[in-house]
């Protein structure tokens, strides 16, 4: 029970690699927020959770809407009176090679990946500034840290939440207060599931681990830095690829 007795908001949890996030969260004890911009769907995922006998509620939200956030967190300290544990998972892709990218491409991904993570970040971190305690997960990529044809606009949010993430932990580090990031690698979700297996053969060659990873290999490495066990790390990124990047 490594979350026992704490509140954790994890954004983007109706369904992938949040839901994992959130699931295993709940196991350890946690009452889980399953936030999303797909209400029926979050509300599904919560029902899913309580009915297990954890413990999990669902709120709308869509954090690129800073009104949105602000209404939502509201909610939640009316209901338990802290968050203690963010993860900041909401993200979406829209793939081109930069030639062909609209203006609305690269600012959709942008809006939702990189100014979601500051709107969720920013009007938490009030709560956890006067509780002195709390601990932000916000959900990188690979793809910010080698780059990838075909996914500037990607790389360039999800290298901006690393970046983003180095600067509010050295802001809010006296404050008893954490920032990490995950950045996962190739990972199973309904994404990869789709790639035909040509395709995932030549990914394998370049994973020394040799398979895709899972959303629990993810949420396991969320597990950690939300929990006591990693107290004293803050600013870090942790590489969740089989071994692909190094
Ligand atoms: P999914 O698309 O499966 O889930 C993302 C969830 O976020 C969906 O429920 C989606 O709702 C929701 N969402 C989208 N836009 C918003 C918004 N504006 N506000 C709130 N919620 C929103 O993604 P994954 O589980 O695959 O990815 C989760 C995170 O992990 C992302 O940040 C992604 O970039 C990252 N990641 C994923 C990898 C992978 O291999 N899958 C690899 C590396 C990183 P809706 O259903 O309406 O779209």
């Amino acid at each position: 029970m490594k979350l026992k007795d704490q509140v954790a908001l994890i954004t983007g949890s109706a369904r992938g690699i949040g839901k994992e996030i959130a699931t295993t969260f709940a196991k350890e004890g946690a009452t889980v927020i399953i936030s999303d911009i797909n209400t029926e769907s979050a509300e599904a995922t919560s029902t899913e959770l309580n009915e297990q006998g954890f413990s999990s509620c669902s709120l709308a939200c869509d954090v690129t809407s800073m009104q949105s956030v602000e209404e939502m967190v509201n909610k939640i300290l009316d209901k338990y009176k802290r968050i203690d544990i963010v993860v900041n998972n909401a993200g979406i892709t829209k793939d081109n090679l930069l030639l062909r990218m609209s203006e609305n491409e690269w600012d959709a991904v942008l809006t939702v990946n990189l100014k979601g993570t500051f709107n969720c970040t920013k009007v938490i971190s009030k709560v956890m500034l006067k509780a002195k305690k709390g601990k932000f997960v916000n959900i990188a990529s690979i793809i910010g840290i080698v780059g990838n044809a075909g996914q500037s606009n990607y790389a360039a949010s999800k290298a901006g939440i690393i970046g983003f993430t180095k600067s509010i932990a050295k802001e809010f580090a006296s404050r008893g207060i954490t920032a990490n990031a995950v950045a996962p690698g190739f990972i199973q979700t309904e994404m990869t599931e789709k790639l035909s297996d040509k395709a995932k053969e030549a990914i394998f060659k370049n994973i020394p681990l040799g398979s895709l990873g899972t959303p629990q290999d993810v949420a396991g490495a969320c597990l950690f830095l939300a929990s006591s066990d990693a107290d004293y790390i803050t600013g870090q990124t942790i590489v969740v690829d089989g071994g692909m990047a190094m």
